[in-house]
Parts: C-alpha cells; structure tokens; sequence
C-alpha cells in the first residue's frame, strides 16, 4: 500500500500502478493519494479527482482523496477511520508512506492548515500508521518552508521510534537557527485558512469510501490456500 499525504496528487505512483493488478504475477499494489485538486492546481491529471465507484474505468486500487483549501486537523481525524477501512480491506504487507510537508501550516502554497502535533495533525496521522500490523517505511515529499520541513521530518522520525519528542522541544543552536523564528521551537501549529471541507463534502467522501472498501473486499487477491 502507498499512501501520499503530499499536498499535490501522487500522479507519477498513481499512474505507475494504475491496472497493474489485471494478469499481474506481481503482488496487488493499492495507491491512496490525498491531495488537493482544483482547475490549475499542479498536477494537471484527470485521475486526481475523488474516486468514483460508479466510473467504468474505476480501480479499486487506485484511490484519490481530495481535499478542499484550509484541510486542518479536524479534517484529517475525520477521514481518518476511512484510511484505517481501505487498510483493513486490503490488509498490505508493507505500507510505503509519503510525507509530504507542503499541506502544513506556514507552506508557501498556503493552500492547507494542517498541523504537525494534536489529534489529527500528521505526526498523529503516523502515529497511527505506526501501531498498524504491516511493515512501514516512511519517505519525504514536497514542502517548501525549509524549517517546517527539518521540524516535520525530524518529529515524524521521532514518532516512527516511538519516542517522541515534545511540541516545546527547542531547536538546538545551529546555522541555520535564526530561520526557526519566531518561536524557536518544534511544532508547526495551524494559521488562519478556513478549513473549506463541509460537512456535506465530508459525509459525501464517507460514502464513496465505503463503497470503495467493498469493492476493495471483493477484488483483493485470496492467498492461495
Ligand atoms: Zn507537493
């Protein structure tokens, strides 16, 4: 299983195993990408959209899940249990993660809010990720507030060790400090955006990925027995 938290949509992972599962001797890759999409808005693709599982072309393992601007941590805990549903449908051996950085708060995109610590934010998204049964590795992404990104990786690399550190850690003297202003410290909280996912957008998604994690059920390979 791939799943991208990089505010863009993972079309390069995407598209790679896109239908490879028809006739494959290898083993069924399923690719879950949230992201933001909007006319415009990299990467121009027309498989970013929310997967449709009334679409003749839809693959049950190739997901997309949108987000509107301002996605904060009360968005990401409430998609959370339909991560957890496609996890638990599809049972990966090894989930490969992709942490981009560019939806927390303070990104130059300004497009998400999303926080680095507290219920919901990513640290917490991978947390969860951590206590799942399969085997995980965790690899960058986009992100372009330099500090933020140092912050993010090195808190996420704690959680991953289970030892995480404390939203008050302060950053140590070292050349490159005085980008870490104001606040010096490790956490990255949310701004001012908006979130602009509704509850009717959200309870929409629910239902898509309900149908989704059925679908998922029914197509996922049997271990041969
Ligand atoms: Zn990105």
């Amino acid at each position: 299983m791939y799943l991208d938290f990089d505010l863009h949509f993972s079309d390069g992972v995407s598209e790679a195993f896109l239908g490879s599962s028809a006739g494959s001797p290898y083993p069924q890759v399923l690719t879950l990408s949230i992201h933001h999409a909007a006319p415009g808005f990299f990467p121009a693709s027309t498989i970013a959209a929310l997967t449709d599982p009334t679409d003749p072309d839809f693959d049950p393992f190739t997901l997309c899940l949108p987000l509107e601007r301002g996605a904060s941590n009360k968005t990401f805990h409430r998609i959370w249990p339909l991560v957890e549903r496609i996890k638990d449908a599809f049972q990966p051996h090894y989930v490969v993660v992709q942490c981009g950085a560019d939806g927390l708060a303070g990104d130059p995109y300004a497009t998400w809010n999303w926080s680095l610590t507290g219920e919901g934010s990513m640290g917490w998204c991978i947390d969860q990720i951590c206590h799942w049964k399969s085997k995980m590795l965790l690899l960058g992404g986009g992100g372009y507030n330099s500090p933020n990104v140092a912050r993010a990786w090195s808190y996420l690399t704690s959680v991953a060790l289970d030892r995480p550190l404390s939203p008050e850690a302060d950053i140590p003297d070292h050349g490159a400090f005085p980008f870490y202003a104001p606040s010096f410290t490790l956490d990255v909280p949310p701004g001012n955006i908006q979130d602009q996912n509704t509850d009717i957008y959200l309870a929409h998604v629910e239902e898509v990925f309900a149908q989704v994690a059925d679908a998922i059920l029914q197509r996922v390979q049997k271990p041969v027995t």
